[in-house]
């Protein structure tokens, strides 16, 4: 999938719009999802133009991949739900149901998620 600039988090990046930020380092940014999952949900994102994570791994520097797992880890420290557990998920593509195009993890937690998927 191309990179389309005009996302809403390559918007929120430019400064267009706004976001309520938990945490920033050179090479990502966290901040809370408008439509919350959970007690604690924050989306972490890479500064770079990247959609899918197997693209970011096959093209971002070491800086940029240190900088985005870093924040990752910042903001569960920073939430608190490094005591109680969290759920990381990146959905990427078509089948994963991906709505925004530019790569991004949730982080969830704060109360009992329940199972991953649902059973069958
Ligand atoms: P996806 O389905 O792409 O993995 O997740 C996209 C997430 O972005 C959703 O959880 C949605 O609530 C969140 N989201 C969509 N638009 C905005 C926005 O303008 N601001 C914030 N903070 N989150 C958004």
């Amino acid at each position: 999938m191309s990179y389309d600039p005009n996302n809403i988090f390559a918007r929120i990046l430019r400064g267009e719009i706004p976001a309520n930020k938990v945490y920033e380092n050179a090479h990502a940014l966290a901040f809370h999802d408008i439509s919350p999952q959970a007690p604690v949900h924050v989306l972490v994102i890479p500064k770079g133009a990247y959609v899918q994570m197997d693209e970011f791994t096959a093209k971002a520097s070491a800086a940029e991949l240190a900088g985005f797992l870093g924040a990752v880890g910042e903001v569960a420290r920073q939430t608190g739900v490094d005591k109680t557990g969290y759920r990381l998920i990146v959905n990427n593509g078509e089948n994963g149901r991906q709505d925004v195009p530019h790569l991004h993890m949730h982080v969830m937690g704060g109360a009992p998620l329940g199972r991953m998927l649902p059973r069958s």
